[in-house]
């Protein structure tokens, strides 16, 4: 229920809070409710420059309690560059309350194509980025060796990552079939 006086809802705003990522010592995502909507977030946002994305409207609605919010594309166009972290003149961590609904987002199924595909290459490589024939040339050009030691290229590391994946079923979550991997 949205209060008159403050125009947030508590219940929703804790809700993000709950569901960001732990930082020891810190809550990173509490700060949010300092939010007075000045725009100098939407006003940083590369982003924002190219598509309708509007960093302070997202902040707005989750202090609302617009739920719908985690339905909409528009928590998937942030690039993740931390500009209106560093500049909000109220100390709100913008960027980590849209992980947060990120994280919301993908508990009910929604997750921008994009971003399942970058999971995909961590369930099946370790690494969202995993290295390449390039990669490998590149190494031994410079005497390395043609596999750095990464998960990718652990049978060790891959099972724990599997395991936790599978734990936390976020393999059911992004669709992955372990059949046809
Ligand atoms: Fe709110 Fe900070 Fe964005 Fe201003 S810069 S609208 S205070 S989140
Ligand atoms: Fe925009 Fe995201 Fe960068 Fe903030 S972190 S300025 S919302 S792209």
């Amino acid at each position: 229920m949205i209060n008159m006086e403050t125009g947030t809802d508590k219940k929703f705003a804790d809700k993000i809070i709950a569901a960001g990522d732990p930082v020891p010592g810190e809550d990173v995502t509490a700060s949010f409710k300092a939010c007075y909507q000045c725009g100098t977030c939407t006003g940083s946002c590369p982003s924002g420059r190219r598509t309708a994305y509007r960093t302070r409207k997202v902040i707005r609605q989750a202090l609302m309690g617009v739920e719908e919010v985690l339905d909409s594309d528009d928590i998937w166009k942030c690039v993740t560059c931390y500009t209106c972290f560093e500049r909000c003149p109220r100390d709100v961590k913008v960027t980590e309350v849209i992980k947060s609904l990120r994280n919301l987002a993908a508990q009910k199924g929604n997750m921008a194509k994009a971003h399942k595909m970058t999971a995909l290459y961590v369930l099946k490589a370790g690494h969202a980025v995993p290295a390449n024939a390039d990669t490998a040339k590149l190494r031994k050009s410079i005497g390395l060796s043609e596999k750095a030691p990464i998960a990718q290229f652990s049978e060790k590391d891959m099972n724990e990552i599997q395991t936790l994946v599978k734990g936390l079923k976020f393999d059911e979550l992004i669709g992955f079939d372990w059949e046809t991997k």
